[in-house]
């Protein structure tokens, strides 16, 4: 799907437009803005970037906002000179057919039994959209993703979340590097959400019962597509002030506030699907954040059917899949007894079970009282079909809780694995799209999950393949050039410094992208430990390199800020300024325009802590190889000609090892491998080799790691199974 032509012969409309009123034009507008659906639609983006291009930038790219800056008749006015009528009505008519015909999708051949009885998918984070900061990192992308390609699917499917109405925080830097966090209110108005009504008509509000008193939160529903988007705040009336603020921000404050998110998005999420009139016939838990819903369904289910405690439970773990993200000790939520009891007490005694037990389901060793309570062993326990990200997470993931089945060995471990994969319209760069319309014939976005689709990118004429990555690379060097002139005004710089920040980087030199969060265990610095090295490989005249990166680290998280001010002062040294850049607040935007443009996306954690990593995979679709440590995807998706490996997988017993090694490793790949690949040129100033890699790269990767390859997997192997369909054994392998 290319832009559309514009066409301005009014008389090719349905019906005549003479006849749309400014306020009907309006209308359709708010209409298609009012759905994330625009988000992945880049002729309805570059729709509602006409009608204002410079406000579009400023307002975060957000539709709404726009719109309510105009009248319907500056509307009319500017869609007159502009020609957009047709464009308009084509945008809204897409939308109103994409939303009213579901019979040629996948769910309608392949997951019929799930019916009237979708699936609830619960996460704490959905990153849908810049213009909607309801997202951190990863996790929240994946969900965004997650949910996009459910709707593309049409697999029924309704999503709980979270409303932060600060979000998680904008990040800029100071003088000295460091950086600094500043959160804003989100203006409810200006987001899709409208407030989620029960069957009569009623705005609902939950509430939760706990030992300290009744927390209550209000729903919304933003619209994803197909897919209604549910989110509980708890900023409302009858709430103390205290628990007014509880959901305003994304992993803020401490374990107290963490619990009783937890218990709004579980607990609070199960009582919302109640008060809609939803009955689900499967529950999809994304990472334990989620964990104590199962309980309430417990609940449901003892009181509804008249069931014991642990028939309930057997029926309930049935119907509920687990997602496990990470291997990161820290990433696993723990909670203490006191914590516990103040807030699953009462629900406790519904049960009808004790506090020992309760505290066991949270526990590897039930009766040991000084274990605490683990969301991801609640989610293990109370679920019957569990998996991790990728093929190596899932090895390490049945190791790390291979003591919750002391008596299995570790192939036997019922924990699975469910690669990771991206939304491919979301990322996928406009002329890269229409490459691929050319190539891959019809209907290629909505096969993206099968290999051969994209076998035929193999034919692409290969100098068109390059002008156009290079027309992308262009694009994001002059985004970066934006960004860092504008960091440099903010902190009062000189004008020469801002000069030089407006010819920052070489647009024909080999270009390095990385941008995650930065927690210390990626290792953003890992290229810093052969200093001199690097910097002669960065400066080299004739094969010169450079890097952008980007990235925010938790606000609690100083070592992460130190790794953020070491990179971002490399600007002051002479053999790094203009080569090694740092873009300030990494988000859905910034993202987008670096895995667009790069020419390599780099990865080097510490094995095997990334449990897969999703930023490499978008790159994937536009033409980017990647160079990674062999963790996470990249453990699975390298052979040798479709990127570059630091490393060969091996892991040392100490970390000072591992990264001195890592580092040498990365270092070699780079000089070796990937600097002669780009620099060889033919006659014609091509980089052959190269661009067979990217081909190679897409051809092996981009069905294998898209989203749409994902949701269909977690259907055939959870979904269907859960809701009672035919049952199908995950790969534990
Ligand atoms: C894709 C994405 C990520 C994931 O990064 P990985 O380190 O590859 O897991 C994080 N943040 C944002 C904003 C993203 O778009």
């Amino acid at each position: 799907m290319s832009v559309p032509q514009v066409i301005a012969a009014p008389t090719t409309e349905r019906g005549s437009w003479a006849e749309v009123t400014p306020e009907v034009l309006y209308g359709k507008l708010t209409t298609v803005a009012r759905n994330l659906w625009w988000s992945w639609h880049p002729e309805v983006v570059s729709l509602f970037r006409d009608l204002d291009p410079v406000r579009w930038r400023q307002l975060d790219h957000n539709p709404i906002a726009l719109l309510a800056e105009m009248t319907p008749q500056m509307v009319a006015d500017r869609a007159s000179e502009m020609v957009l009528y047709t464009r308009i009505n084509q945008a809204h008519r897409r939308l109103k057919d994409y939303l009213n015909n579901t019979s040629r999708t996948w769910a309608a051949r392949e997951a019929g039994v799930l019916g009237s009885k979708p699936v609830a998918y619960f996460s704490a984070e959905f990153g849908i959209h810049e213009s909607a900061p309801i997202y951190s990192g990863g996790l929240g992308v994946l969900s965004g993703d997650h949910i996009k390609s459910a709707s593309g699917l049409a697999v029924p499917l309704v999503a709980i979340g979270l409303f932060y109405d600060q979000g998680y925080f904008k990040q800029h830097l100071n003088d000295d590097g460091f950086q600094q966090e500043e959160y804003l209110n989100t203006r409810v108005e200006n987001l899709p959400m409208e407030p989620a009504k029960d069957p009569n008509g009623k705005p609902i509000t939950v509430s939760i019962e706990t030992r300290g008193g009744t927390l209550l939160a209000k729903l919304w529903l933003m619209h994803v597509g197909r897919i209604s988007l549910y989110l509980l705040d708890c900023d409302v009336d009858g709430n103390s002030p205290e628990d007014r603020e509880l959901t305003s921000r994304l992993y803020g404050g401490d374990h107290r506030t963490r619990i009783r998110q937890e218990l709004v998005l579980g607990v609070g999420g199960v009582k919302a699907l109640r008060a809609l009139g939803i009955t689900p016939g499967a529950y999809h838990l994304n990472e334990g954040h989620s964990g104590f819903a199962p309980l309430e369904v417990i609940r449901e289910r003892m009181q509804d059917d008249g069931l014991s405690f642990d028939d309930a439970l057997r029926e309930v773990a049935q119907q509920t899949a687990f997602t496990t993200h990470t291997p990161v000790p820290a990433g696993h939520d723990r909670f203490d007894a006191g914590l516990i009891e103040e807030h699953l007490g009462p629900l406790r005694d519904k049960l009808g079970i004790s506090h020992q037990q309760l505290m066991g389901l949270g526990r590897v060793e039930p009766q040991n009282e000084h274990e605490t309570f683990c969301m991801t062993v609640i989610g293990l326990k109370l679920s019957r079909r569990a998996n991790a990200v990728s093929s190596l997470h899932g090895h390490v993931s049945r190791r790390m809780w291979a003591n919750l089945w002391p008596w299995r060995v570790e192939e036997e471990i019922p924990i699975g694995h469910i690669t990771n994969g991206v939304h491919v319209p979301s990322w996928l760069a406009q002329p890269m799209w229409a490459l691929y319309d050319k190539m891959l014939g019809d209907d290629w976005l909505s096969k993206n999950y099968l290999v051969e689709t994209w076998q035929r990118i193999t034919r692409v004429d290969r100098g068109e393949l390059w002008e156009t990555h290079n027309a992308l690379k262009s694009r994001c060097i002059e985004f970066v050039r934006r960004r860092l002139s504008r960091q440099c005004r903010r902190r009062n710089e000189s004008e020469a410094a801002v000069d030089a920040a407006r010819f920052a980087l070489d647009p024909s030199a080999l270009t390095i992208g990385f941008a995650r969060r930065f927690a210390t265990y990626k290792r953003a610095d890992l290229f810093l430990r052969k200093l001199d090295e690097m910097a002669d490989l960065i400066s080299d005249s004739k094969r010169p390199v450079q890097f952008i990166f980007a990235g925010k680290a938790h606000p609690a998280d100083e070592p992460g800020k130190k790794l953020i001010q070491k990179i971002a002062n490399l600007r002051h040294d002479p053999r790094f300024g203009g080569r090694v850049v740092y873009i300030e607040d990494y988000d859905i935007n910034v993202t987008r325009h670096m895995v667009q443009g790069v020419d390599v996306w780099l990865n080097n954690p510490r094995r095997p802590l990334e449990a897969s990593g999703t930023s490499g995979m978008k790159a994937v679709l536009n033409g980017g190889l990647n160079c990674s440590i062999l963790d996470g995807w990249w453990a699975e998706a390298y052979n040798g000609k479709n990127g570059f490996a630091i490393g060969n997988g091996t892991q040392h017993v100490n970390d000072e090892i591992t990264d001195q090694r890592d580092s040498d490793k990365l270092f070699e790949v780079l000089r070796d491998e990937v600097v002669p690949l780009f620099y060889t040129r033919d006659a014609d100033g091509l980089p052959r080799q190269w661009i067979e890699f990217m081909i190679e790269s897409i051809a092996t990767c981009a069905a294998r790691f898209s989203a749409h390859r994902m949701v269909i997997d977690y259907a055939r192997l959870c979904y269907l199974p859960c809701a009672g369909g035919m049952s199908s054994d995950m790969n534990v392998r």
